[in-house]
């Protein structure tokens, strides 16, 4: 994979993605329709053990990197979890925190939470102030910028929540040197813990909320928000290092099947789409985990392209599943665990981000030292009173001389210096009013220099800086949780240690039999056990090819709903494009792996383009045909045909000043 960031001084350090599964409580309408717990959290050997509903059979047991049961609270959860990823974005290095799950399972809960008290708090709101308590507790030799963005992917297209058009939709694009970014995707410099929480608000409030029937509040949409810390560092010669970390907070879109949510209509094409990004996220974690791939589907979806670093990239990755413990979601619960069993054996380089090309405390710092030698200089200007000095000058020589004439010319003179003397005057208080709107004018200048000096200044924080604000009893919840969760993780290491102690007796003492009918018995045990085992897998089997087949009939969906897509377009076309020239556009097109879209060969030369550049040029019939068939040429991508025809405004003549389809044009 390429490398998205400035050449790193140390070694790459390869670890696996960490994955968790979070069990929330039934809810209330699960409760009132008697749902069965099938799931039961073991703390100790940290694994998810389901029980199949109505099946006498053993349950499935899968083993995670942690797992937090119904009871477990936000602030453990983010002291196990996201605490050593946020600690490691403060070191430089880049961080993502992915929720995956069914909808109605708490993703959201889990990453945003319910802001109303510190308990509740979810993971965005912590590292909030988790990241501003480091900058407080920093030396003061050491500089900030903290930096946010936050968006979402929906029907894959890239919204801004925090523009002013969060409608807009954004382009996803690539460089050599800073790695796969949004295009015009607005970032904020935040100051402290709180300016953060009011962006996370603002743009929650933005996000595409489709009411679905499993979850009236559940979001269809991925939702990205992102943290960027820069830091930079005195070294004993006096120069600055910068570091920069970027954490990616990202809570998916609901992993369930379609037929599940009872979506139709509208909301079904986007279900296809959003499981279209689910799905290559699936492959991209099984073409990462199964070590044969040459190549990884990054850019099938937008989502896997910005996820590129966070999945077999430069970043430290946690994966938080979230299940639901009612026997009513067995199936898809089942689905996700599977999914993040997968996900475990995922493997990350990370490296600190040193010097990065796309950091701006650096560049922002050389800002505020221009503007300060700027202001200094700018604080004397000696030119306009010299000038004065010289006509006073001037003046007391001419006094001199008219002492020395005669009465007529003395008359004459007096006259011509009276002249002289109202124009000087004159002159004189232009020049006083002219100096005045100059003084004015540099007054102005300086005070916009300070002003945009201060606001560079309160962009950079210096370390050991309080900027907690009202986020202070939160970061104190936080260090105090820590204390706590060490102490437990101690015992249930002692308790796993005893645990694995006795099965290593238990079969111990099996081994040892000291009669023919112990023997016997305990052979019998282990027959049991393998049968078990035998039984288990089989069930295990029966359920995979169970869930490839409703797999298969899913692709079947879309690529019936595709051919339906397919034959509207071709009828557009063959409507209005005569054969001849749809074979001139398959030869003139190609497909763009880097973008993932159809373009046409030399479009700058072609249709209204041309007609742009020579307007007093008359078009023959032929090529005005040509020229008004360009335009559908640009139009060719199914889904404007279409949403086109829908609306009856395809396809209309070139002369009516029919906007060019900007996507594509902008690419030539
Ligand atoms: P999702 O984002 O996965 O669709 P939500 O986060 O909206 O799910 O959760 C659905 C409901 O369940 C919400 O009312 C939420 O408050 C509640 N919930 C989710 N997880 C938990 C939990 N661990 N503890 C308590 N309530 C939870
Ligand atoms: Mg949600």
């Amino acid at each position: 994979m390429t490398e998205t960031m400035a050449e790193s001084l140390t070694a790459d350090e390869i670890e696996n993605v960490r994955v968790v599964v979070r069990v929330r409580p039934l809810d209330k309408i699960e409760e009132e329709s008697n749902c069965e717990n099938i799931v039961r959290c073991d703390i100790i050997t940290r694994s998810i053990i389901v029980h199949k509903p109505n099946t006498p059979g053993p349950p499935k047991c899968y083993y995670f990197d942690n797992v937090f049961g119904e009871n477990s609270s936000q602030i453990d959860l983010y002291v196990d979890t996201a605490r050593p990823i946020v600690d490691k974005v403060l070191e430089g290095y880049n961080g993502t925190i992915l929720a995956y799950g069914q909808t109605g399972t708490g993703k959201t809960y889990t990453m945003s939470g319910n802001p109303d008290s510190l308990q509740t708090k979810g993971i965005i709101p912590n590292t909030f102030a988790h990241i501003f308590g480091h900058i407080a507790k920093a030396k003061d030799n050491q500089k900030f910028l903290v930096r946010v963005s936050y968006m979402e992917i929906y029907n894959e297209e890239v919204r801004d929540l925090l523009a002013k058009d969060h409608n807009k939709n954004l382009e996803v694009k690539e460089r050599a040197d800073i790695g796969v970014f949004v295009k015009d995707l607005s970032g904020y410099v935040v100051h402290n813990a709180d300016d953060l929480d009011n962006i996370m608000k603002l743009g929650n409030k933005n996000r595409v909320v489709g009411a679905t029937k499993m979850n009236v509040e559940s979001s269809r949409s991925h939702a990205i928000f992102s943290i960027t810390v820069e830091s930079s560092e005195m070294d004993m010669t006096g120069a600055q290092h910068v570091k920069m970390g970027k954490l990616q907070l990202v809570d998916l879109a609901g992993s369930e099947r379609q037929s599940k949510t009872q979506a139709t209509g509208i909301r079904l094409k986007e279900a296809t789409k959003i499981n279209l990004s689910l799905s290559v996220l699936g492959n991209v974690i099984s073409a990462l985990v199964d070590g044969k791939s040459t190549h990884i589907p990054y850019r099938n979806s937008k989502l896997t392209r910005l996820l590129q670093d966070s999945l077999g990239g430069n970043s430290k990755t946690v994966m938080c599943a979230t299940i639901s413990p009612a026997d009513s979601n067995y199936v898809e619960t089942i689905s996700t665990l599977r999914y993040a069993s997968r996900a475990k054996s995922i493997q990350n380089r990370t490296h600190i981000n040193e010097e990065p090309k796309d950091a701006l405390l650096r560049h922002f710092q050389e800002e505020i030292a221009a503007l300060k030698k700027q202001l200094e200089d700018g604080l004397f200007d000696p030119g306009s009173g010299e000038e004065l000095d010289d006509i006073e000058n001037e003046e007391d020589v001419d006094i001199e001389d008219e002492e020395n004439d005669d009465d007529e010319k003395k008359d004459k003179r007096k006259k011509n210096n009276k002249e002289k003397a109202d124009a000087e005057k004159e002159l004189l208080e232009k020049k006083a009013l002219e100096n005045e709107q100059e003084l004015n004018k540099t007054k102005t200048e300086q005070e916009q220099l300070r002003a945009k000096l201060k606001s560079l200044e309160t962009k950079i924080l210096v370390g050991g800086e309080n900027l907690l604000e009202k986020a202070q009893a939160q970061e104190k919840l936080l260090e105090n949780s820590i204390a706590e969760l060490e102490m437990r993780e101690k015992t249930e290491e002692m308790l796993r240690e005893t645990l694995q102690k006795k099965e290593t007796e238990r079969i111990d003492i099996e081994e040892r039999y000291s009669t023919l009918q112990e023997e016997n018995i305990g052979k019998t045990k282990k027959l049991q056990r393998v049968m078990q085992m035998l039984m288990a897998a089989k069930e295990e089997l029966s359920d995979q090819q169970q869930e490839h087949q409703r797999e298969k009939e899913s692709i079947y969906d879309s690529i019936r709903s595709l051919s339906r897509e397919l034959a509207l377009c071709e009828l557009v076309l063959n409507s209005y494009i005569p054969k001849e020239y749809q074979s001139m556009i398959e030869q003139h097109t190609h497909w763009n792996e880097d973008i993932g879209e159809w373009q046409l060969k030399c479009v700058a030369y072609t249709g209204n383009n041309m007609r742009k550049h020579v307007p007093e040029k008359k078009i023959s019939a032929k090529e005005s045909e040509f020229v008004d068939l360009s335009h559908v040429y640009l139009s060719y991508n199914t889904e404007s045909v279409s949403n086109a025809v829908r609306s009856k405004s395809a396809v209309r003549p070139r002369t009516s000043g029919v906007p060019r389809p900007t996507t594509l044009v902008k690419k030539y």
